[in-house]
């Protein structure tokens, strides 16, 4: 079953490139940070052109649940630990994208609603003190709610007010019109600033890898400096009308938002690769919750983390020249999609941007989070077995609730038949 934004938006096709051509940025990947880097290029006179392996929002963007909000979590009490310098940056680059996304709603037709969010907690009153200590250090505005409509007992949530959520398919369809896209063109590979498909090529002045977890290794250790983690989420009907947008401060609760008369419910997250509560968890919680509702989608994706809570914006790494990314939104990729964007058309177009050295993928981040990753790489190496990911060649896992190979190692993900669902490995199983 494909997403509930699939099943209700028709999405543009655009043709397969069969020829050899020249452009001055070239983006790799459509989706949502793809399509707005594009977007934001051209809005300022440029023209990008889009290289998509599959069909546009194929990946992560079209199965996601669309929360636009600068509240990540409880980020900021996290974040003002490197400094509030960080921690304001972080937050004005992300208040700045969900502004923009008002701004551009106006004239898109995209069910884009302004709603409030909640960040609650299940028994940690402490920790949402701590988040609102730390909003109004960096002076963001951010209140203590309590007795939520959330159908479980909570200690209580960070509110931000005025957030917003929409349908992205709509939304990137829209916009996606505007653009010079090839679908069905998988760039397999680069050499030098020419990005080389089965069927042709594009040489570009500048390219933009948005492939979700960058797919050229030699450069920028994206293999130590992201993994994967999945979620899953179910469209009920007659669920519950809330009044908000919630989602728990542990990295495995519950989301909650409406769409229309549906409740999205998500979680059920792990590591992929790993085993989860994935739908069997969400199943049971809907029907402990709401046992007079009925599933109607259900889908998964997943997304890349950083070491850092924080996304890699910028230049692809400190060798390389022209040559950019934008990945690891921690599952924030809305606001996070947008925010890059404005970074990297400004960094283009010879501007400078006052977040951009906070967004760095070269920046210093050594964290455990860079440990368990190797750690985890070894592991998948020593594993014995003959089903081993073309990416750097580890043990792939059978996942059972979705019938498909895993990497734990990085997360691309392959059909029964071996067909490459999602990267960093850019091909099939042998
Ligand atoms: C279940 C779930 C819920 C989420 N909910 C939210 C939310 O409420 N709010 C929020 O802010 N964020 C949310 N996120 C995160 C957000 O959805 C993602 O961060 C964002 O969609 C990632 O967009 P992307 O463009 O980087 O990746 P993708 O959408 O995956 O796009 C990458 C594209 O690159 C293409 N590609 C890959 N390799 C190649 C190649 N070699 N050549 C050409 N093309 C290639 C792929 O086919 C794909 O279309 C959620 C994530 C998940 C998993």
């Amino acid at each position: 079953m494909s997403s509930l934004w699939h099943e209700t938006a028709a999405l543009p096709s655009f043709p397969t490139l069969h020829e050899n051509i020249k452009a001055d940025i070239l983006i790799i990947g459509g989706g949502l940070a793809g399509l707005l880097t594009a977007y934001l290029l051209k809005e300022k006179g440029l023209s990008p052109v889009i290289l998509e392996s599959g069909k546009i929002c194929g990946g992560t963007t079209g199965n996601t649940t669309a929360k636009i909000t600068f509240q990540h979590g409880l980020i900021y009490s996290d974040l003002i630990k490197k400094g509030a310098e960080t921690a304001k940056a972080y937050y004005e680059a992300n208040r700045q994208a969900l502004e923009k996304y008002r701004e551009l709603s106006k004239n898109i037709k995209c069910d884009f609603e302004t709603k409030d969010n909640y960040i609650y907690s299940t028994d940690s009153r402490q920790k949402i003190e701590a988040e609102l200590n730390a909003l109004r250090i960096i002076g963001a505005k951010g209140t203590f709610a309590e007795n939520l409509s959330l159908p479980f007992d909570t200690v209580g949530a960070v509110k931000t007010e005025s957030q917003a959520q929409f349908h992205p398919l709509l939304f990137a369809s829209h916009i996606a019109k505007a653009l010079r896209i090839y679908e069905n063109s998988r760039v397999i590979e680069m050499k030098g600033n020419t990005a080389v498909t089965e069927t042709g090529s594009v040489k570009a002045e500048n390219v933009i890898v948005t492939t979700h977890f960058p797919f050229i290794n030699k450069h920028g250790l994206y293999s130590l400096k992201l993994y994967q983690h999945r979620s899953y989420v179910i469209a009920l009907e007659n669920g519950a009308e809330l009044d908000g947008m919630y989602l728990d401060e542990k990295e495995n609760g519950l989301s909650f938002r409406n769409y229309r008369n549906l409740l999205l419910l998500g979680g059920g997250d792990h590591r992929t690769g790993k085993k989860g509560g994935n739908y069997t968890e969400l199943r049971q919680k809907a029907k402990d919750f709401y046992p007079k509702a009925q599933e109607k989608f259900h889908w998964a994706a997943q997304d890349c983390m950083s070491l850092d809570s924080m996304p890699y914006i910028g230049s692809y790494s400190k060798s390389t020249h022209n040559l950019y990314t934008l990945t690891g939104f921690n599952k924030w990729g809305m606001t996070g999609a947008m925010s890059g964007a404005l970074i990297l058309s400004d960094l283009l177009l010879g501007k400078t941007n006052p977040y951009a050295e906070f967004f760095s993928p070269s920046r210093s981040m050594l964290t455990g989070q860079i440990f368990l990753n190797g750690a985890e790489s070894l592991l998948g190496y020593l594993y014995p077995t003959v089903k081993r990911c073309p990416h750097l060649g580890c043990a792939l896992r059978y996942n059972k609730a979705e019938h498909s190979w895993d990497c734990p190692c990085h997360g691309s993900r392959f059909t029964k038949s071996g067909r490459v669902i999602n990267g960093p490995a850019n091909g099939n199983l042998k």
